[in-house]
């Protein structure tokens, strides 16, 4: 039996990247899922065909999490589907790097509208969700959020500011079963990583030439550890961040 069987997990951004392989590892321990997308229909529809071709439970829903009427709208589609919830991993996000003589307040306001103010509406959405077994809140934050690579202060600034939510809200809501972790990824090679051009960089290389296991991780090497923080491996873990990077920081 799967560690997570019986258990109901939404997934935001799992069209592609750290989102579509988490969705799957959760599916693969028995959850049953809600993949999110916002654009990629096509691609969500791949990673619930792949689950459910592996005997699992998903379904696909369109929201941009950085609005208020589709989150409710994402979270009335799992309980009609599902009825209930268990996990919630908050994962879509946009990076943008950009030299502070090239910041506009449009690119702060994308950044922080997806990256902080969806993800604390998701969250806050979630806990009206959950039942008295509590449940499991993990936030995809970043490595930038403590590395803070130049020209990546705006991302990092949402990235910290997710870091220290999840830090009061696990205060919070621990009395009421709900944990709340992060996990903090090094540079990862997706779909995002590749159309931002990182993925042929020579700042890939650079990272690459720093870290001590000498590669970039893949989504793989991060959706286990949302298996373990969704499951009750992590019972007595709350407020924590997991750097996974490969040894970079
Ligand atoms: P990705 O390949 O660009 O995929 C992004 C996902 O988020 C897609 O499924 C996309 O959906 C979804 N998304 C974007 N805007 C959305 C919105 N407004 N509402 C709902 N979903 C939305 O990204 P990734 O590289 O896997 O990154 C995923 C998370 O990990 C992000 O939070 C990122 O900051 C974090 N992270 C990534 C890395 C890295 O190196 N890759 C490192 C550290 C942290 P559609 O395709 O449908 O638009």
């Amino acid at each position: 039996m799967g560690k997570l069987q019986n258990k109901v997990a939404v997934v935001t951004g799992a069209s592609k990247g750290i989102g579509a392989s988490i969705a799957k590892h959760l599916a693969a321990e028995g959850a049953s899922v809600v993949v999110n997308y916002a654009s990629s229909k096509e691609g969500a529809d791949k990673v619930v065909a792949e689950i459910k071709s592996a005997g699992g439970k998903a379904i696909a829903v369109h929201a941009d999490v950085s609005k208020k009427a589709d989150i409710d709208r994402l979270f009335a589609e799992m309980k009609k589907e599902y009825g209930k919830l268990d996990i919630l991993v908050n994962n879509a996000g946009i990076y943008e790097f950009k030299a502070i003589e090239e910041i506009t307040e449009e690119h702060i306001h994308k950044l922080f509208g997806l990256n902080l103010v969806g993800l604390i509406l998701t969250s806050q959405e979630s806990v009206k969700h959950f039942g008295t077994d509590g449940g499991s809140i993990i936030n995809i934050s970043s490595i930038a959020s403590t590395l803070a690579p130049p020209t990546g202060s705006v991302y990092s600034a949402t990235k910290a500011a997710v870091d220290t939510f999840a830090l009061s809200l696990a205060k919070e809501l621990g009395p009421k079963k709900i944990r709340v972790n992060n996990i903090n990824p090094g540079m990862v090679e997706t779909e995002g990583v590749h159309s931002a051009g990182i993925a042929d960089s020579d700042w890939r290389k650079e990272v690459e030439k720093e870290t001590p296991l000498q590669r970039i991780g893949q989504p793989q090497d991060i959706a286990p550890a949302a298996v373990f923080f969704a499951s009750d491996d992590s019972a007595w873990i709350t407020g924590e961040s997991l750097v996974i990077s490969g040894g970079y920081r």
